[in-house]
């Protein structure tokens, strides 16, 4: 018929049952509509598609999906926002400075989703030159296998770690308002700066919709996904078990309990309160397990 043979794609934008998608060799966006059967598709799918002659399209399946982010819909559900994402970048700052668990917070969540979390601290130029405190307490978690990456927008290689990190990877950007998450950004995509903002606009104007999240081509290399809703991810509703397997260095000691269904509180046998008692966990994580726990009741 009128369609060009079936080809890869991946979605960089969605409006409803209105996809952009992008071939993998190709700058050019294709604005496409969905097969009737089809429906779901979040920013960031590889799908197959098929190009009519003026440019536009159609997408006639979807493939398998590496891992998917999810948020909560105003009736609390969960609904999938973007998908096939290599790296969550969680953004601190020395100022707002985050509070007492926030970073395991963002951790936890993380991990719940498959996705690789990356620590940014943003701002490094308002921290001593050794780093002070808050460089002290990457350093904690760089020794927990995390990967930390400093950054600050203002001065002119105050990005070259954070270019290094995103390369070859589709990344999104997460962290508590105004540690640098748009400035970062900004940085990033001086030419598509004022299209992320156009594109909230739009959504302020529409009805009770959050933005969707469009997928970005980094010209310094690299993939970024971006939307208020992504920004806003983390802090929401985890269940023990998450909660539980989220802290990385606890994964280890876990089975060897002597109760299967420890809890690790106070029972005998305990290897969890055990590698906390030889020091082989951080009081401090520890610390910060029960209090996120202690929050999943009173939530
Ligand atoms: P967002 O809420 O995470 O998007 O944060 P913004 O990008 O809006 O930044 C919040 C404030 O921090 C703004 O006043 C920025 O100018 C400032 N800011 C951003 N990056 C840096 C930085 O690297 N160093 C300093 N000192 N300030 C920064
Ligand atoms: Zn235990």
């Amino acid at each position: 018929g009128e369609y060009g043979p079936e080809k890869p794609g991946r979605v960089i934008a969605h409006f409803g049952r209105t996809l952009d998608v992008q071939a993998p060799d190709d700058t050019m966006t294709h604005r496409c509509h969905l097969r009737a059967n089809l429906e779901g598709l979040v920013t960031g799918d590889r799908v197959i598609w098929r190009q009519a002659q003026d440019g536009s399209g159609v997408v006639v399946a979807r493939d398998s999906r590496d891992n998917v982010l999810e948020r909560p819909d105003p009736r609390g559900q969960l609904k999938p926002v973007a998908a096939n994402i290599d790296q969550i970048l969680i953004v601190f700052a020395a100022e707002p400075a985050p509070f007492a668990n926030l970073i395991d917070r963002y951790l936890v969540a993380a991990e719940a989703t498959g996705i690789t979390p990356v620590l940014v601290l943003n701002k490094v130029d308002l921290l001593p030159e050794d780093g002070g405190e808050l460089g002290a307490l990457l350093e904690r978690y760089a020794a927990l296998g995390y990967a930390v990456v400093r950054a600050t927008t203002r001065t002119t290689h105050g990005l070259d770690a954070l270019h290094g990190r995103l390369q070859a990877r589709t990344s999104v950007f997460v962290g508590q308002s105004g540690v640098g998450k748009s400035s970062l950004i900004d940085r990033l995509l001086p030419d598509e700066a004022l299209r992320i903002g156009a594109l909230s606009e739009d959504s302020r104007k529409g009805t009770h919709t959050t933005t969707t999240a469009r997928l970005y081509r980094l010209p310094a290399g690299g993939e970024l996904i971006d939307s208020p809703g992504i920004r806003e991810f983390g802090l929401t509703h985890l269940d023990e078990q998450q909660v539980t397997e989220g802290f990385v260095e606890f994964r280890d000691v876990l089975g060897h309990c002597r109760f299967r269904d420890c809890r690790h509180r106070d029972e005998p046998g305990c290897a969890l309160l055990d590698a906390v008692g030889r020091g082989d966990i951080a009081e401090a994580r520890f610390a910060s397990y029960r209090r996120i726990l202690d929050s999943l009741k009173s939530s």
